[in-house]
Parts: structure tokens; sequence; C-alpha cells
């Protein structure tokens, strides 16, 4: 029967996933992730698109079931949402994603992911204020990503956002382009940073309208003072349209891979001897 599941998985996983049933398993398992060890962060490059070097690491979850193996964070992060339990996962993110900083060169900083109900925990604010005392890390080498879904489910958010901000962390607009209100939130929110959805930027190479809207973005990026980060870059092709249309910043799978912690200090080594040669 073991078997038989797996040959399941192998053929159709997100199928397989996204089952009602395996959701409520997964659900229940997800409580017990994080003390069997079985949560990990991974870390991708953001590249400077002006100089080339590495601007930050986006910090994503990664889950290693016992059974089933790898899951996409896409498959538990609401269920995670539901439960409750992305209260004490998303800490132990900020956690693992600020314990690594330290080990990298100033100049480069993290971001993390934060959710809806993250967001409207008390405690965040001062639990992150306390988490770079700690750690004596910079403010501002903390940048938080808040989705525009995250923020409409939260009444709160302008005043949290503000808070972020007078401590001295970034927040960027994660996923811009793909919400319902994109404006009002650029209307009432600054942002140090605007990230464009990756399915505009693999429509840039072809026909139709995104080259004029990545475009539009990155000027209207430029006029609030934010960066402009292009999500899924995977082509040299991907990556001189997004440099052309003014994107400041650039990630994907042309530069990295997400990758574990281990492989981050090596990479950074290997990436600046081969862009400072
Ligand atoms: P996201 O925040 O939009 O993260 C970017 C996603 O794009 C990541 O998927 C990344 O692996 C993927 N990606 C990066 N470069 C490329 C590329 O060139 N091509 C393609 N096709 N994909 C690329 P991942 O790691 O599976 O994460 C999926 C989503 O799960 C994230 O989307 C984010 O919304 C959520 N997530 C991940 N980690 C966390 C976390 O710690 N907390 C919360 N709340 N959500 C998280
Ligand atoms: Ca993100
Ligand atoms: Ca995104
Ligand atoms: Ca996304």
């Amino acid at each position: 029967a073991k078997s038989e599941g797996r040959a399941q998985i192998a053929f159709a996983t997100e199928e397989f996933l996204k089952d009602a049933a395996m959701q409520k398993r997964l659900q229940r398992d997800l409580a017990y992730a994080i003390e069997d060890e079985q949560l990990h962060v991974a870390f991708q490059p953001i590249i400077d698109l002006s100089t080339g070097s590495i601007a930050y690491f986006e910090s994503l979850l990664r889950w290693t079931h016992p059974q089933f193996g790898p899951i996409r964070p896409d498959n538990f992060i609401a269920l995670a949402e539901a439960s409750g339990d992305i209260i004490p996962i998303g800490r132990f993110v900020l956690r693992e994603a600020l314990a690594n900083l330290r080990h990298w060169p100033e100049s480069i900083g993290v971001t993390v992911n934060v959710s809806a109900l993250q967001l409207g925990d008390d405690m965040l604010v001062s639990q992150v204020g306390q988490l770079l005392e700690t750690h004596e890390i910079d403010p501002a080498r903390l940048t938080l990503e808040i989705t525009e879904s995250v923020l409409v489910r939260n009444v709160h958010s302008e005043k949290i956002v503000n808070e972020f901000q007078a401590m001295g962390v970034a927040v960027a607009l994660d996923d811009f382009g793909t919400g319902y209100a994109s404006m009002g939130y650029l209307r009432d929110h600054t942002f140090e940073k605007i990230k464009i959805d990756k399915s505009f930027v693999s429509a840039m190479t072809k026909p139709g309208n995104s080259r004029a809207i990545v475009r539009a973005i990155c000027n209207l990026g430029r006029d609030l003072g934010a960066l402009i980060v292009a999500e899924g870059i995977e082509s040299e092709a991907d990556l001189a349209t997004t440099r052309a249309a003014g994107c400041t910043h650039g990630q994907g799978y042309l530069f990295a891979k997400p990758m574990p912690s281990a492989d981050v200090v090596t990479f950074i080594r290997t990436w600046q001897r081969e862009t400072h040669a």
C-alpha cells in the first residue's frame, strides 16, 4: 500500500496533495513539523540589476514530510493560516532568516514573507524588534514581503506597516499586479519595494501588453521612490527585457534557485568572484 501511495505521488503530486482528505492529514501533520525539524528555510538571491551584485536573499519555507517528501508552500501555507500554526511557523522563518543573515556580508539583506494572520498578531512588531536587537542587526537589512490579499484581510495593516517602517524595517508589496486593488494600496501605504509578479515577467518576451505594463509599473515605482523587483527571471531574454523596462532588481532561476542555508555563504563568495573579477 505504501509503494502504491508513492506511485500516485510521482504521477500527480499537486492533485494528490490538494485532495480534501490529504489536506486534512497535512494540516494535522504540520502541527508537529517544527518540533520534528521537518521545516527549513531556503534562500534565493535578489540581484541589483545595475551592479550585478546580490542585494538580498528571499527566505522561502520548505517542508520535507516524513512520508510524502518535499511539499511546496503553496500546498500548506493556507492550511497553516486556517489552523493558526502560521504564527509559530512564521516566527520560525523570521528566526532562521535573521540567524543566517549574521553570517552574510553587511551589504546583503534578507526578505521574509508575512501572511495575513501573522500581520494580525499583536506580538509581531515587538518580536521582530527583539530579534533584531538580540542579533544586533541593522533593521534596514530586513524586508517584510506582504501581498495585497494580506492587506485586504487586515484592517490595521496601515498602522502595522507604519510601525515596521518607523523601526527602520523595509516593506515590499509582493505579487504586484495580480490583485484587484493594487493602486489603492500604493495610494494608502508607502512601500520601499514593489515586486512584479512572475506572470508579467514571463509574458514580457511574448506578444501582448505585459511589456508596456511592466514599463509603467517601473515608472510609477521610480516616482514613488520604490525599488522594483522583477520575479521569475528565467532566461537572458527575461533579464534584458526587465532591465530595459526599468526594473531595479531581479530574482529567478537564471541567477539561482532557492538553496539550502548551508550553501549561501559559498554562493555569495563565488558570485562576488565571478561578477567582480
Ligand atoms: P512568492 O513570495 O511569490 O515567492 C516566489 C516563488 O517563486 C517561490 O516559490 C520561488 O521558489 C519561485 N520562483 C523563484 N524564481 C522563479 C523562477 O525563475 N521561475 C519560477 N517558475 N518560479 C520561481 P515557492 O518557494 O514555492 O513559494 C511559493 C509561495 O509560498 C511564495 O510565493 C509565498 O507566497 C509563499 N511562501 C513561501 N515561504 C513562505 C513563508 O515563510 N511564509 C509565508 N507566509 N509564505 C511563504
Ligand atoms: Ca515573496
Ligand atoms: Ca511574489
Ligand atoms: Ca506568489
